[in-house]
This record gives structure tokens, sequence and C-alpha cells, in this order.
């Protein structure tokens, strides 16, 4: 078969065919038991292989382009199932330093009771991720583009580098999507989602996927099956509903982040936008070298003298939220949620000023996301 376009894997790969009724979408399967006389696949839910998470994985690795994938009950899980699944004691990972605070915090917290050590680079250029790497280091871990700044990281020649030392890649590609990113195409070897963000898209669902080659998947699986984490079919179910509008979402998300970034760039009473699809952005070419979008994730400082919380808390219509990527325009502190837990001073070695605002655009109507701005704007001033 000729390889689909990207609404029609959205809509139609991993479809269970409801034999026995004809009914136009999956069904669920529910038990969390099934027979074992007989059967080719011995299906048991945290084995990962009951019917709703094995079809729904084929649709998530068609859409990353690879082999198979894995469907974890959040996006955490998905990252530290894969972690443990390459790094063991005495193992070296690298890191970039412009990262989710999530994912820091795992590092930081669980690798030293397990004996993996681990170096955080010191920028997102590929002379940075060269300078970490040790003898005994198994695999490089990066994020484009990262949370909150937006920086944007060389995919091909991190993965010419790991490639040279026969150390192996893996990406969080949850702020750009596949929509946005196919990090398989330009060498990665793992590609992590946390699915509670642009492929649930309505803020009401927690999952997280692993997608690359069959072969790493199984090593992946060796982990999984041990640690526990999968995701209960019903909120499957409901993950796949949510894919099936994937493309339509952040394309309408990305359309409006980019009119929003341009319109932010002129306003007065913003001192700084961080966007890669503006040409401004330092990593601009890069980007449209290497995404298919810019993504519907930006960031912007007000100027001095306007408070970031009461502005937030003067918007009517774009909600302060604690997460990202839903159909509604969400807005955020960084430092006060996702790198609250990281110091003062290392929160501005990585330029996370009081001032930032993280904003996850949605599918509303520009002119209505550009009023709420301005009408809070109006009220500190
Ligand atoms: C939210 C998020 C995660 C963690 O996912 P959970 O589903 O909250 O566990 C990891 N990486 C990025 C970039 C995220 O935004």
């Amino acid at each position: 078969m000729k390889k689909l376009g990207l609404n029609t894997i959205c809509t139609h790969v991993g479809e269970i065919k409801d034999k026995q009724f004809k009914g136009a979408v999956s069904p669920i399967y529910l038990s969390s038991s099934y027979e074992f006389l007989d059967v080719d696949v011995k299906r048991y839910p945290r084995y990962f292989n009951t019917p709703n998470q094995e079809y729904l994985a084929k649709k998530i690795a068609a859409l990353e382009h690879t082999e198979a994938a894995l469907i974890f009950g959040s996006g955490m899980a998905a990252i530290s199932h894969m972690f443990f699944a390459f790094l063991e004691k005495g193992d070296h990972l690298v890191v970039q330093n412009t990262l989710y605070g999530g994912t820091v915090n795992f590092i930081k917290e669980e690798f030293p009771k397990y004996g993996i050590t681990y170096t955080f680079t010191n920028g997102y250029k590929v002379e940075d991720f060269e300078a970490a790497i040790k003898e005994n280091t198994k695999l490089i871990h990066i994020e484009t583009p990262s949370n909150p700044l937006l920086t944007i990281t060389d995919i091909k020649a991190v993965v010419k580098l790991a490639k040279s030392k026969q150390i192996l890649t893996s990406i969080d590609n949850t702020f750009a999507s596949p929509v946005n990113q196919n990090p398989i195409d330009l060498g990665i070897d793992m590609v992590m989602h946390s699915a509670t963000k642009y492929f649930g898209g309505h803020s009401d669902i927690c999952a997280g996927a692993v997608a690359s080659s069959q072969e790493h998947i199984d090593r992946i699986w060796n982990v999984s099956k041990n640690l526990g984490g999968s995701l209960s079919d019903m909120t499957v179910w409901m993950l796949e509903r949510s894919m099936k509008t994937l493309g339509l979402r952040v394309k309408a998300q990305t359309k409006n982040a980019m009119k929003l970034a341009k319109w932010l760039y002129k306003h007065p009473k913003i001192a700084k936008v961080y966007y890669p699809g503006l040409k401004t952005h330092p990593e601009h070419k890069l980007a449209k070298l290497q995404m298919n979008g810019f993504g519907a994730m930006l960031s912007f400082e007000l100027i001095e003298g306007l408070d970031a919380y009461e502005f937030q808390k003067a918007l009517k219509l774009i909600k302060p939220s604690m997460s990202l990527a839903g159909i509604e325009s969400t807005v955020i502190s960084p430092h006060l949620t996702s790198h609250a837990l990281l110091t003062q001073e290392e929160r501005e070695a990585v330029g996370i000023s009081d001032q930032l605002i993280r904003f996850s655009v949605g599918i509303e109507e520009f002119k209505d996301v550009k009023r709420d701005i301005d009408q809070a704007i109006a009220v500190l001033t």
C-alpha cells in the first residue's frame, strides 16, 4: 500500500473492525482476562497487548514513520521506561539542558539510586552535546522545540554525532507532535510523547507513548511489563477518538500561533517573543529545515512593570492552566509550575525569568485571543 497522508493515518490506521455489528468505530475491549489456550498472543493489559492498546499503537507508529509503539499511563511513564530500558548501572546519559521540568526531576531524583550517571549539556548546540559525551555514554536525549523557550536543536547533527560513537538517540517530540516534526526521518532512534498534550488535545486524558523500531520497542516492553504503567482501554479508546483530529487540530493551532507570534512581536507592551516561526528566532532557518510547521507553542515576556501574575489573572477567555496543547488557549508561568523545583539560579541560567509566560495556542478565532490579551493588559495599565 502507498504511504498514507497525515489525516488518513489519523482517521484510519489502527481501527479495529467491528465484524459483529459493523459499527463505524473501534469497539472498546475492556477484558482484563483473555483465553490462553490455542491463541497466538497471550493478552493481558499490563502486557500492553489488549486489542485497543495494540491497535492504537499502530496509529502512533504510522504517525511517527516507524514500526512499533507502546502506549503508557503518562508521558513520564513513557520517558522513564524508555530510559530504564537503555540505561543500566554504570551507564551515562547525555541530556539537553533546556528540557521539560518533570524529566529533569526524574533524572536527578531517580538515576543516583540506580547507579546511572548523567550530564546536562551547557547548551543545545551540537558542540555542547559532544562536550558532554563520556566513554560510557549510551543515550543522548534531546527536546526540540524545547519547553518553555522554544530552542531548536539540530536533530541531524546530534544524530550524526551519536552514530559516530554508537550512541542511541531519543527525543521528546511532545511540543511539535508528529504533525510538525518527524524525527525518525532524521535518524533519531526513539521518539516519545506526552499524549496528555496534542495526542489527547482536549485536556481530559493523561497518557504517554514511545515510537521506534520493533527491536527497540521489544527492549522497552521487557522493562515495561515489569514496571507496569499501561493505560486503561477506556482511555486508550478516548485517545484514539482524539487522535482522529490530531492533524486538523494541530494545523489550525499552528496557524493561529504564527499569527499570534507576529502580532505579539509588534505589540508595545510585549518585551520578547520566543517562537521558531519568527525570522528573529536564532534557529528559524534550522526549524524551517527540520520541521513541517513551527508548532503551536510560544513564550513571551511582558515589558518591565507589567506583572505576569496579574496579567494572567485578568484574562477572561485564555485560561491560566497547568497543562498545554488542548484546543483551548492556555497560559502558564514556568517559574511557578514546570520549573518550580529548579533553583532561581538554575532557572536564570537557562533563561526562564519570572516575567516569562508560556502560551499554548488553541483553535479559537484569532481576533478573540488578541482582544483578550489587550483587555488584560489594559487592566494592568
Ligand atoms: C507534559 C510533558 C511531559 C510529561 O508528560 P505527562 O503526561 O505529564 O507525564 C514530558 N515532556 C513534555 C515536553 C511535556 O510537555
